[in-house]
């Protein structure tokens, strides 16, 4: 961007959201270089924070006007780069835009502006209403950033996804025009223009203002935890449980290498000898879950569980989950760094997959921890390795995308929930064919007619274009640590943070309590430079899981 043209679209953007909200000091933009994906860092020239969609929508429209590209950020919790500024535009932070504007539990309906975080949903609609979709991020992760990557989490196994409970979006397209795309109504007719938004991964436009379906909140909810001498008997069990019918609010799997990092953390006293833990959650009637407790407890015994325990309380409960949710920057503490990957595979094949991801581990001698949401066949291997030992962090990668090929070859996914980004765009083309991204591209086209979009994949793919391993070694010798493990920063909602924290890699990309998110993995080998072409764009892969099923 020159000089001149930097200058016009700065005064601009300041005089719609004031003067402290357009940045472009680089010790304030540095809190915005990354997202979850710590291995990509481009610092954007200027980053503007709207306070409300009217703001957007001027601040997208003068963008348009001057064929300035933009990237929309929501907390920065992303773990496949989606929210990668770009070197040459604007990076529109929504962070500030964080009212719930309407609870209507009469209909179940909330309307939020996109910066609320999940949990703000769940905590504003209790004890009588819930959330369901629930990434392990929630405390911080932004319903806008939800809504773009179609994110799941633990309870979706039985609830759906995020597209399963968006009825409506405020939306502002790439030239300034504000649409809506369907409202309180469970459907519209036409095309479903809401469900191609939905995991659309920022491609679209900016959603402003969502409208949630919520839940009532079940009568009784039953959390058991059974131990495995392996994964592969815990795997079992799980098609058990699932073939005898039953569908658990969550089925969730922790192996051996997971259950040791989150015991750091969560103290919860599984024991010490468990090959794997299968966390499973009953919600229904009282009746239901007491009937059906019964049940997953001898559909466990009978695949070889060595024990259960079922949670006495809500304390114990909580210690059960935050096993689970802090597993990921659990890792930190016992290893230096890790990649966090993410793939998807029919649930069938959970034991030839993990079966391979042991041989891999062993082949490359690397520790790879596995914990995932088994009942979706969503695998989260977390590769574990020393950045500072020469060799080890390339041979990590490698073994990461082996990982992802053999989801494809047991006729998976490249994602399941955490989007494609910057991470698995390489990956794109394993998955689909040219006329398939074709179709994305056209799709992508009618929501932004005059290309604005394409200019931006230009240059955003030259600056992603770095191989990860070049950008990680100069994190190395910046001391920033690559993948963040031990230590936090804290997370920061629409504030620039001081210069010097923000020098210490993703600022707002974890949560406050000190967890941390691990890295993604798959593009690492070649940062995005061999996507073909004419890139695709970023519309999500694992769209078989984005059906939007019953709303
Ligand atoms: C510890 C940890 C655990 C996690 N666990 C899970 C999990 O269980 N399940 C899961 O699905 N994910 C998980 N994630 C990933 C991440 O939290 C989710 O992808 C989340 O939805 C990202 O939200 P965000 O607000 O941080 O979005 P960002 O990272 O800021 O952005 C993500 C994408 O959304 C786009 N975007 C953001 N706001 C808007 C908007 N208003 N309109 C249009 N586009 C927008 C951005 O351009 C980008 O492409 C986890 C991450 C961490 C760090």
């Amino acid at each position: 961007m020159d000089g001149s043209l930097t200058s016009e679209l700065v005064a601009r953007l300041r005089a719609i959201a004031g003067e402290e909200h357009v940045l472009t000091h680089p010790h304030d933009l540095r809190t915005y270089q990354s997202d979850g994906l710590l291995h990509y860092h481009v610092l954007p020239p200027v980053a503007v924070l709207p306070a409300t969609g009217d703001e957007v929508r001027a601040a997208v429209a003068i963008c348009h006007e001057l064929r300035v590209p933009w990237v929309a950020r929501g907390s920065g919790s992303g773990l496949s780069g989606g929210a990668l500024p770009i070197d040459n535009g604007v990076l529109i932070v929504l962070s500030r835009l964080r009212r719930i504007l309407e609870i209507d539990l009469e209909n179940a309906r909330v309307v939020v502006e996109p910066g609320v975080t999940n949990l703000a949903v769940s905590r504003a609609v209790a004890p009588d209403f819930f959330y369901p979709p629930d990434p392990s991020s929630q405390q911080v992760c932004s319903i806008g950033g939800n809504v773009a990557e179609n994110s799941g989490g633990a309870h979706c196994f039985k609830y759906g996804f995020t597209t399963n409970y968006v009825t409506g979006l405020e939306v502002v397209l790439p030239d300034g025009e504000v649409v809506e795309l369907g409202g309180k109504a469970v459907e519209a007719p036409g095309y479903d223009l809401l469900g191609a938004f939905v995991g659309s991964e920022g491609t679209l436009g900016v959603a402003t203002k969502i409208t949630l379906r919520v839940v009532p909140a079940p009568e009784a909810v039953k959390t058991l935890v059974a131990f495995f001498d392996s994964t592969h008997a815990a795997g079992e069990a799980v098609s058990e449980i699932v073939q005898g019918g039953v569908v658990p609010g969550a089925i969730e799997m922790m192996d051996r290498l997971a259950i040791d990092a989150s015991e750091h953390v969560a103290h919860a006293g599984w024991p010490a000898e468990a090959g794997a833990a299968l966390l499973i959650e009953l919600d229904g009637s009282r009746a239901e879950c007491h009937a059906r407790l019964d049940e997953v407890v001898s559909q466990c015994m009978g695949a070889g569980a060595t024990g259960t325990r079922i949670a006495a309380d809500a304390k114990e409960r909580e210690a059960f989950w935050t096993m689970r949710k802090a597993a990921f920057p659990a890792m930190g503490r016992i290893s230096p760094h890790y990649f966090v990957q993410d793939g998807v595979i029919p649930r069938t094949r959970l034991g030839p997959v993990l079966a391979r991801i042991e041989e891999l581990s062993r082949e490359y001698d690397l520790r790879v921890a596995n914990v995932f949401h088994a009942g979706d066949g969503n695998l989260h291997p977390l590769v574990c390795y020393d950045g500072h030992s020469e060799g080890e962090a390339e041979r990590a990668e490698e073994l990461s995308g082996l990982i992802l090929q053999a989801c494809l070859d047991e006729g998976g996914s490249i994602t399941g929930e955490h989007g494609v980004g910057v991470d698995k765009k390489p990956f794109m083309s394993k998955m689909f064919g040219e006329e398939d991204l074709a179709a994305f591209q056209k799709l992508r086209c009618a929501f932004d007619p005059l290309g604005s979009s394409a200019d931006r994949a230009g240059p955003r793919r030259a600056a992603r274009g770095r191989r990860a391993g070049d950008a990680r070694r100069r994190r190395h010798e910046a001391g920033l640590g690559g993948t963040r493990t031990k230590g936090s920063d804290p997370f920061v909602h629409g504030r620039a943070r001081p210069a010097g924290r923000a020098q210490r890699g993703r600022p707002d990309g974890g949560d406050p309590g000190g967890r941390r998110a691990g890295r993604g993995a798959g593009a690492v080998r070649d940062g995005g430079a061999a996507a073909g072409a004419r890139p695709p764009g970023r519309l999500g892969a694992g769209d078989s899981r984005r059906r939007r099923g019953d709303r």
